[in-house]
């Protein structure tokens, strides 16, 4: 895996740089990141915050997720990219949306989440895990 790696909104705004590998990536079919992918899944990458230096100023938008507790996502004011999320229930984890990775072409899913909420006719890797809501961790 490229470490450190980096990435950013689309008109270059906000910018981030990850000093570590990530933990862990999904496929996420909740209701929430749908208005993120505009239906499908989103491709979410666990970093550790203290590995990731964000330039920039994103806004946020607080809701309370499906796991019941607040969960903040964080795009960008000018041109509205989806940068990352962070799930008041585990501070020390920022969700980063692979679309805004420069290159996100070598993350590798582990796992589809939040099955449960996914569309009927949203597309389903065949050879992944799924879960109905949150992975075990
Ligand atoms: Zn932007
Ligand atoms: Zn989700």
């Amino acid at each position: 895996m490229p470490v450190p790696f980096s990435g950013g909104c689309r008109c270059g705004a906000v910018r981030y740089e990850v000093s570590a590998e990530p933990m862990a990536a999904y496929l996420c079919h909740c209701r929430g990141c749908q208005y993120e992918s505009a239906g499908g899944p989103s491709v979410v990458v666990m970093v550790p915050r203290a590995a990731f230096k964000l330039t920039g100023t994103p806004k946020g938008h607080t809701t309370i997720s499906d796991s019941g507790y607040p969960s903040t996502r964080r795009f960008c004011s000018e041109c509205g990219t989806p940068v990352f999320g962070e799930p008041s229930v585990a501070p020390e984890i920022v969700m980063l949306r692979a679309g805004a990775m420069d290159d996100p072409s070598w993350i590798r899913p582990a796992a589809t989440i939040w099955v449960s909420q996914a569309q009927p006719w949203a597309p389903m890797a065949p050879d992944l895990p799924r879960y109905d809501g949150n992975p075990p961790l």
